[in-house]
């Protein structure tokens, strides 16, 4: 049955978008992974997973949220938090106006009261387009009070991250954000809280370096860069070629930093399946 109702408003969402004249069949899309083209409608249908070889394009946080919670248990929790522009870095305030127009977003980050299968949960999703996911001060105040109320209200977490990591306009604030985060997340798991870290394409920089690496149970989604620094930067500072697929999702699910890959439309079932299991207190 619960099936049924995510076909239907996959469906609907697809109509939705074809309404509004976002996706088309004509209107096509090259694969960054294989270079195929596929219509946008193939994309969109498909979840935004390359039709050809299942390459996962980085997505919205809203949609990402409507993917993974039952109809209707939405509920958006500190969406009147604001960025903050501590610096007056130059052009920043401007950057972020244009930003909130074109996608509808405060700041890189979405947070939420949401059941999946009617297992509720917190969530936090990060989202790509705004800054490539920085964190800045926004997003750090957003993550810790979204770990704060699960804390209160003795729900598990779960965070979606995709980030260039630190955001640069708000320099040593953003930074202060790592360690905020940690902290805030260590309370929360140390009170018993269950915090299930989801990676998505690309999670890296300080992103990486603090709340997103602190799960209880490690995911991601196929093909994810996951990493620090990049891969070119690393290699022009040890001075030798990287392995093959090095930060890569499977390279690290073989050296033991995931728990496991899950592919776009698995999510449901998975952390439906692994919410059971915690309120069940590990008793299948
Ligand atoms: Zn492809």
């Amino acid at each position: 049955m619960n099936q049924f109702f995510t076909q239907r408003r996959d469906r609907l969402l697809t109509y939705q978008a074809m309404r509004e004249g976002r996706i088309t069949s004509t209107r096509r899309k090259a694969c960054p992974g294989c270079g195929a083209e596929s219509s946008a409608l193939d994309w969109s249908r498909n979840k935004q997973v390359c039709p050809r070889c299942g390459y996962h394009s980085p997505i919205g946080a809203y949609y990402r949220l409507s993917m993974i919670l039952d109809p209707g248990s939405f509920q958006e929790l500190e969406e009147k938090l604001e960025p903050a522009d501590p610096l007056d870095f130059p052009g920043y305030a401007d950057k972020l106006q244009g930003l909130e127009r074109d996608t509808g977003l405060k700041d890189a980050a979405v947070a939420a009261l949401g059941q999946v299968q009617r297992h509720k949960a917190v969530f936090v999703v990060l989202d790509g387009r705004f800054l490539m996911g920085s964190m800045g001060t926004a997003v750090g105040e957003k993550v810790t009070r979204a770990a704060e109320y699960a804390q209160r209200h003795k729900l598990p977490l779960i965070i979606f991250a995709a980030s260039g990591g630190a955001r640069m306009q708000e320099g040593i604030f953003s930074l202060m954000q790592m360690a905020k985060t940690a902290a805030a997340i260590t309370r929360f798991q140390e009170k018993g809280g269950l915090y299930i870290s989801c990676l998505t394409h690309p999670t890296t920089g300080g992103v990486t370096a603090s709340f997103a690496s602190l799960g209880d149970i490690m995911l991601s989604e196929p093909g994810a860069l996951i990493g620090f620094a990049g891969p070119r930067v690393i290699e022009q500072t040890i001075g030798e070629k990287l392995p093959e697929g090095f930060q890569r999702a499977e390279y690290l699910l073989d050296h033991g930093f995931l728990d496991q890959i899950v592919p776009r439309d698995q999510w449901r079932h998975v952390l439906s399946q692994l919410l059971a299991l915690h309120e069940k207190g590990g008793r299948a």
